[in-house]
């Protein structure tokens, strides 16, 4: 071999070496590629029909829609209970909220004068996250207990900005909802807005308040853009009493209703702006979606389930199968998902992302949808519980629900009926709920039978946390 040609082979190995060494360093990195970011943003009491994306035919949602294409629509997604405070109970925790008493056949939420709020035992997904090194924030509605112990800041947040249970609470003085049309005084509730774990403003100027929850959220993402974040965004709104901010109120085709929806689609567009300004839109998984069903009653200033069957409070389709949409440019596999899904699971989803182990200490009732979430596997979930309070109402098991026990709420869709033979329903089929078809099935009434006995064999209720009342 010639000098030349030792000099070149060397020259060659070299190169080898440091290529070697390029790919070496670069795996290296993807595998400290930092935990991706999470944004929650929980609207209250919007209907599964109340979205353009999901069908509506005069709000315009166009950020929401956006999202949708780019993400993934989940059209079979659950909270786990058709009210507030037991369905984010179930939410932060991961956990069915007959496990650990927030729910009751006594009280449906929790009120001003309520003693007690979410156990301080329980493991919020703040709380596990921080285990990760994550910012966490709650911005918005609480609504798991306002005395100091169980504010956020004491379940693993590092921020609060938001009232502490419903915005129709605190009444300041008796008249009819109606009285004063679309122009409700935000003075008639003596609702509180609190930061971290002080009253800002007392009653809450609920006009600017959705306004204001995107401005926060806006600012904590910018103040944490370097380090991992949790965002925990739940807008008090559309529950009634409905406000919309100046540049929202009377723009909407489907009037007051539309205003707020459009107002919070407005805001979750400038949380995906910053996303994109600052660069973290790629590792930053955005979910929307609803703690229950609309409120019917409310008439036009209540939601729309779409074609599903009647709406809160109730186990009907209509009170607990609510809009959700996944969005991360790049991560989320663009998909119309139908299999199933609950709010329970980003609980689980979340840790897998972040890589913080499951506690293993209590039974959880979340699946990891991380495989179809990124690569559109098909959903570890196959099976739904529809509680109220305390009681197993109905089950779904794939494509079959089956009713137990059928009640309707606030004077709509008739009394409790404990059914005998248990009604069954083809979701896929018939999501409208409508043709009984339990005569032709028994196997998979069997089935489903079944799965709650073995569910019920395992369960240990928690104290009922939420009768207590000063
Ligand atoms: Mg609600």
């Amino acid at each position: 071999m010639t000098t030349y040609q030792l000099v070149t082979k060397a020259r060659s190995l070299a190169l080898l070496t440091f290529l070697m060494f390029c790919c070496l360093l670069a795996s290296a990195q993807n595998d400290k590629s930092p935990p991706p970011n999470f944004v929650i943003i929980f609207a209250d009491d919007l209907g599964y029909g109340d979205l353009g994306t999901f069908g509506h035919p005069s709000i315009q949602t166009p950020n929401l829609d956006r999202m949708a294409t780019e993400g993934q629509k989940w059209t079979n997604f659950y909270v786990a209970a058709s009210v507030c405070t037991p369905s984010r109970a179930a939410l932060l925790t991961g956990r069915l909220p007959v496990r650990n008493g927030m729910c009751s056949n006594k009280s449906r939420v929790l009120f001003p004068n309520s003693v007690n709020g979410l156990p301080t035992e329980e493991i919020t997904l703040a709380e596990q996250l921080k285990q990760a090194g994550y910012a966490t924030a709650a911005i918005g509605k609480w609504h798991l207990g306002h005395k100091p112990e169980f504010l956020p800041t004491s379940q693993g947040f590092d921020y609060y900005y938001g009232i502490p249970y419903s915005n129709d609470m605190d009444k300041a003085v008796k008249k009819d909802y109606w009285a004063d049309g679309d122009d409700i005084p935000f003075q008639d509730y003596n609702v509180p807005l609190m930061r971290d774990t002080e009253i800002v403003e007392r009653p809450a100027d609920q006009t600017t308040i959705t306004k204001r929850y995107t401005e926060e959220t806006v600012k904590f993402i910018k103040e944490h853009k370097s380090e991992p974040f949790f965002v925990y965004l739940a807008h008090n709104l559309p529950h009634i009493p409905l406000f919309a901010s100046k540049d929202f109120k009377g723009k909407s085709k489907r009037g007051l209703y539309g205003d707020v929806i459009e107002e919070i689609d407005y805001g979750v567009g400038e949380v995906i702006k910053v996303l994109e300004e600052e660069g973290l839109a790629e590792n930053t998984i955005v979910v929307f979606t609803s703690d229950n069903g609309p409120w019917l009653p409310f008439k036009t200033h209540g939601g729309s389930a779409g074609l599903l069957r009647a709406g809160k409070g109730t186990t009907w389709e209509g009170g607990m199968r609510v809009p959700t949409i996944f969005w991360s440019p790049s991560r989320v596999t663009p998909a119309v998902v139908s299999d199933l899904g609950s709010t329970m699971d980003l609980f689980t989803t979340f840790s897998a992302m972040a890589q913080v182990a499951m506690p293993n200490d209590r039974l959880m009732d979340g699946v990891d949808l991380s495989p179809t979430l990124l690569k559109g596997e098909e959903s570890p979930r196959k099976h739904i519980l529809y509680y109220r309070g305390p009681e197993v109402y109905a089950a779904r098991l794939g494509e079959y629900k089956l009713h137990y026990i059928t009640q309707g709420e606030y004077g709509m869709f008739g009394g409790k009926e404990v059914h005998e033979t248990p009604i069954l329903y083809h979701l896929g089929h018939d999501p409208s709920e409508q043709f009984d078809i339990a005569a032709e099935h028994p196997e998979v009434i069997e089935e489903i039978n079944q799965l709650v006995k073995e569910h019920q064999s395992t369960l240990v209720k928690g104290k009922d946390q939420l009768a207590e009342r000063e």
